[in-house]
Formats: C-alpha cells, sequence, structure tokens
C-alpha cells in the first residue's frame, strides 16, 4: 500500500495499513526519512508555530499517533488504528537487530539511555547492543553538541532516535538530518523514559479507550497548560465539521 495523505485541521497525516513494514524497507533500502509522530499537542502547536508546520509537511512520513488524531481521521470514514511513536520506533529497533544495521540515541537526561540500553537486552531478543553505534543524553552544550553531529557524520547510523520533546526533535532533526541523508530519524519525545523505566505508559484498557492522555495527566499534573491543547483541538475539529471553519 502506498502512502494516503490526510489533513487534520490542515496539517498532514499519512495513513498506511503497516507503517512498521513501510519504514523497515526504506531502512533496507536506504532511504532518508523524517518521521513525525503526530498526535493532537502537535497539531495545535503547528498550527501557531510556522516552524513546525513547514518541517510537518515536508517530512517524509507523519503517523497518527495521538488518539484525538485517529478520532478526527475516523470521523471522516477513514479506518484508521493508532500508531503509537513508542511501538513504532521499537519495530525499527527490532528490525535494526535483524538486518545488522546500526542505531544512534539522542535524548533523555544523562544515565537515561544506559537503563535503555539495560531494558532491551534483557527484553527484547532482537535488539543486539553491536548495532549501537553511538549515544549522548539529551541535555548537550555546543561543544557536545559539535561533537554529537561529528559522530552521526562519521558514523552514518541506518537509524537514529532523537528524544528532545517536542518541537525541538523534529526542528533539530530537519536542521542535521543532511549529515545522514540516507537514515531514519524519528522524534520520540518521551519514549526513553518510558524503556529506561522512570516513567509508566497508560495501563492497556486506557490506551484502548483512547485515555492515554488522561494517564499522563494524572502522572505529571503540571502539564495540564499544554493539554489545554486537546479541548481546544475539540473545539477547531467541531467548528470545522460545523462548517464555521475552513
Ligand atoms: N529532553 C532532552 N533535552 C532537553 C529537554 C528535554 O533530552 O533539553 C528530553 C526529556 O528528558 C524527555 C523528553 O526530552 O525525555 C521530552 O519528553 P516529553 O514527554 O515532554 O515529550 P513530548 O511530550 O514533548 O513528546
Amino acid at each position: 500500500m502506498t502512502l494516503q495523505k490526510q489533513r487534520v485541521l490542515g496539517v498532514p497525516v499519512d495513513v498506511h495499513d503497516c507503517y512498521g513494514d513501510w519504514l523497515t524497507e526504506r531502512l533496507l533500502q536506504g532511504v532518508g526519512t523524517q518521521v513525525v509522530t503526530l498526535n493532537t499537542e502537535m497539531v495545535m502547536q503547528a498550527r501557531s508555530n510556522p516552524d513546525l508546520a513547514r518541517v510537518i509537511e515536508a517530512a517524509e512520513l507523519a503517523v497518527p499517533d495521538g488518539a484525538g488524531v485517529v478520532l478526527y481521521l475516523r470521523s471522516l470514514n477513514l479506518a484508521i488504528e493508532r500508531c503509537p511513536g513508542i511501538e513504532l520506533a521499537e519495530t525499527l529497533v527490532r528490525a535494526v537487530g535483524i538486518h545488522h544495521k546500526t542505531l544512534y540515541l539522542i535524548g533523555g537526561a544523562p544515565g537515561i539511555l544506559e537503563l535503555v540500553v539495560e531494558t532491551w537486552q534483557k527484553t527484547m531478543p532482537q535488539f543486539d547492543r553491536s548495532c549501537l553505534v553511538g549515544m549522548h543524553h539529551g541535555y548537550f552544550d555546543a561543544l557536545e553538541e559539535a561533537k554529537i553531529l561529528q559522530s552521526l557524520a562519521d558514523q552514518q547510523p541506518h537509524l537514529i532516535l532523537v528524544g528532545l520533546g517536542v518541537p525541538r526533535q523534529e526542528l533539530w532533526i530537519e536542521q542535521h538530518r543532511h549529515l545522514c541523508a540516507n537514515s531514519i530519524w524519528i522524534g520520540v519525545g518521551g519514549s526513553f523514559d518510558v524503556w529506561s523505566g522512570v516513567k509508566q505508559r497508560a495501563p492497556k484498557l486506557m490506551q484502548n479507550w483512547n485515555l492515554e492522555w488522561l494517564y499522563r495527566l494524572y502522572l505529571e499534573p503540571w502539564r495540564w497548560r499544554r493539554m489545554l491543547s486537546i479541548p481546544q483541538f475539540a473545539w477547531c475539529a467541531l467548528q470545522q465539521r460545523l462548517g464555521w471553519k475552513g
């Protein structure tokens, strides 16, 4: 299946029945790709941040990560399933191990990535430590950043996971992806915190009921201001459906 481009409040999202297969193919063929994992918060940010909007527009793949994005697309009668970015990234990490490709990790607080590697070694039989050609935490200064960029250019890893938070990671990838033009670059947000065990994903039932955001609010109540984007998104979507706005 080829990607089918749709729009959620003007922001592009790609519809496909197996994002993992589509990306693995590109990983194996060395087709440079930026992956954006779209949720309602990001849609609302993109509507007021032209730089983020431009990056999402240019990304080769934007997957429907958030429940709101999926519900919006279903309201257009599209049969679509959620594609959580964390699960898509795991699929790719497995593919790297299976096909003897290479991996680079950037992001998270100091010490987190070491825990991520430990977790993967214990829980992911396909993960191969020797595939990991570099990693760096996400709190780097200009000097460290220059070293990371040089290391990326030298290593040319096939898969690069960047967890610096939205929108910084999307802009950072877009700025530097030319250094590894044949790589798959994915912005993974707080996924390193989850893989490390420092944070938990919502229970399966809440995920199934599209309530992952509520669990996140319960764990991190200080995110309430950012999460106002959810009702704002719902309001904009309703206005659009009622024909009040384009
Ligand atoms: N982070 C980082 N460097 C920074 C700021 C944040 O590496 O300068 C990391 C932070 O440690 C966390 C992730 O970026 O692992 C952001 O997580 P969050 O859950 O806020 O992601 P988002 O909701 O933005 O996708």
